[in-house]
């Protein structure tokens, strides 16, 4: 294994698939039920629509943004109301979630709440975003 080279592009039945396999609980529901729910994100965090290639460009630029490097490569599944423990149990309680998202929303903030948040994080990310294409 060990890091080859940089690939900032993804196949999206093979993001699907990693997503569907994060969490065991996602077994519950049935694969094209989840690619479809996944299509409807069109691949962007819910709350600051990053997408899975640009959470990548930017933990290569701020590795050290994300807890030894174990999160932040990829999107990740959030849950809206977090007390349903089971991310299977309803699709409905799924939210798509950069890492920085995802983490600075813990389960403080409600989902409409983080959207207000999730604007501004938009607006710091592709700025940052834009100075890295600069380079
Ligand atoms: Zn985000």
């Amino acid at each position: 294994m060990g890091r080859k080279r940089k690939v900032y592009s993804i196949n999206l039945s093979e993001e699907v698939k990693r997503l569907y396999n994060s969490k065991t609980g996602l077994k519950l529901i049935d694969i094209d039920v989840f690619q479809k729910w996944y299509d409807s994100k069109n691949g962007c965090c819910d709350y600051c629509g990053l997408t899975s290639n640009e959470s990548l460009i930017l933990f290569n630029n701020y590795p050290q943004s994300t807890r030894g490097g174990r999160r932040g490569k990829r999107l990740e599944l959030d849950r809206i109301d977090p007390s349903i423990k089971n991310y299977g149990q309803n699709i409905k309680n799924l939210a798509l979630a950069c890492y920085w998202c995802n983490n600075a929303k813990t389960n403080y903030f409600t989902f409409e709440e983080f959207k207000k948040i999730g604007e501004k994080m938009k607006e710091i990310q592709q700025i940052r975003l834009n100075n890295i294409n600069k380079r």
